[in-house]
């Protein structure tokens, strides 16, 4: 492993698929050190990483909607003045957590 690393290698955050050990990256070929030869596996490049975070942001977006709309129907019963002003706050957060998933999504169907 020393000497992968020696060699110019680079570790990899993914792991062997056959015994689990760290991968580098040796040139343009990726290595397993345990198993002590190149690993020809499936990972998801460029475009497919891209669309799973949408995917993910679309997730956390839809949750967001829920915790508000829920929120707010709390809001709506709530009489006591410190609370209607700790769902508030939520909600205000929650707002500008959407914003930021918003430009996000914009940022990255741009590029
Ligand atoms: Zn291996």
């Amino acid at each position: 492993m020393a000497d992968l690393l020696k060699s110019g290698a680079t570790m990899l955050s993914d792991v062997c698929p056959e015994c689990g050990s760290p991968l580098f990256k040796v040139k343009s070929e990726i290595f397993c050190a345990k198993c002590n030869k190149p690993v020809v596996y499936a990972k998801a490049t460029g475009p497919e990483t891209t669309v799973s975070s949408s995917m993910l942001l679309d997730n956390i977006e839809q949750t967001i909607v829920v915790k508000i709309t829920e929120a707010n129907e709390l809001l709506k019963l709530e009489k006591d003045p410190e609370r209607l002003s700790a769902y508030s706050n939520l909600v205000f957060g929650w707002l500008s957590m959407l914003e930021k998933i918003h430009n996000l999504k914009q940022t990255m169907s741009n590029s």
